[in-house]
């Protein structure tokens, strides 16, 4: 019987490609360059072709891909994408599904994320949960009464646009103090350079001359070290982080708010922190309603997101 789940997560630059059995484990994993200069038809094709060298299609339930951007996921395609330039309104579920001959579902990567902490995560056995990806960008993705809260365009749940200082610096979306200009690692490494004239001596900076990087755990290190300028941006990240994640505890009644993203491997840093401001803020009736934790999926969680979307529509 066939019961393996494909899982894609769809990047700009790399596929991951997993194969997931029925316990949710993941059994096969692969991945492979994206190569968006060979034009849709051909990307798509080779994603198909890595998928058959990998499992024998017979076994295959159906297959779920996570992607960035809008996506109609009941009609199966990607309207827009920044990270796919030039794939406008493009029939992924209906592509895949010609090559392969399965049931195709897609979604949208942070929606996908929250799928996946539901499925295989922290989520699991709870039907209100808010996941936050933070990363380059910040996303949203938001579990209500068990299911995934869309919109009525299927693009709603963009948490990561939610204002938190509308004096706060711009966002990528024009906006000023979006929760994403504020807290994500694109925000956190512009206030490092920022900082850069002030605090010339800044292990963040050190850090930089060693890795040949700046990224968030550059100044996350720095912080755990006392650095000055890192504990400056901590406090401007953490405050923005719990300003946001206030509103949304007031909003959704979540039993648990999931950060992941690849800022959540210094998790352990900043939960007590945030939560400790929640708490400060929260209306006395939400307290001790909610759980801010970090998402234990780590590098698989695209992928188990990505399964879980196929999961989630059979
Ligand atoms: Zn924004």
């Amino acid at each position: 019987m066939a019961e393996k789940i494909v899982g894609i997560d769809l990047g700009g630059t790399m596929v991951k490609i997993g194969i997931v059995n029925s316990n949710g484990e993941i059994v096969k994993k692969d991945e492979i360059a994206t190569k968006l200069e060979l034009g849709f038809q051909k990307v798509v094709e080779r994603i198909c072709e890595k998928i058959k060298e990998m499992v024998e299609l017979k076994d295959v339930k159906a297959v779920g891909i996570g992607s960035p951007g809008s996506i109609d996921h009941d009609k199966g395609i990607i309207e827009f994408s920044p990270n796919f330039p030039g794939w406008n309104n493009v029939p992924l579920k209906d592509e895949v599904e010609k090559y392969l001959n399965v049931p195709v579902f897609i979604e949208n990567d942070a929606n996908s994320a929250a799928l996946g902490e539901k499925w295989f995560g922290e989520g699991k056995n709870k039907d209100h949960i808010v996941v936050l990806t933070l990363g380059t960008g910040i996303g949203g993705g938001v579990i209500t009464h068990g299911k995934l809260l869309t919109g009525g365009n299927g693009i709603g749940a963009e948490l990561g646009h939610m204002i938190v200082d509308p004096h706060g610096p711009v966002c990528g979306c024009g906006n000023y103090g979006c929760l994403e200009a504020m807290a994500s690692a694109t925000a956190l490494i512009r206030y490092a350079n920022e900082g850069r004239k002030r605090f010339p001596e800044s292990m963040i900076f050190e850090f930089e001359r060693q890795r040949e990087v700046l990224g968030a755990r550059e100044i996350f290190d720095a912080y755990r070290s006392n650095d000055k300028l890192a504990i400056r941006i901590f406090d401007t990240f953490v405050e923005a982080m719990s300003v946001g994640i206030t509103s949304i505890i007031h909003i959704f009644n979540p039993q648990m708010v999931i950060l992941g993203g690849g800022m959540s491997k210094s998790a352990d840093l900043f939960i007590p922190k945030i939560t400790e401001k929640v708490n400060m803020r929260v209306i006395p009736s939400f307290m001790g309603t909610f759980k801010i934790v970090g998402s234990k999926l780590g590098n698989d969680a695209g992928i188990l997101g990505a399964a879980a979307i196929a999961l989630e529509n059979l």
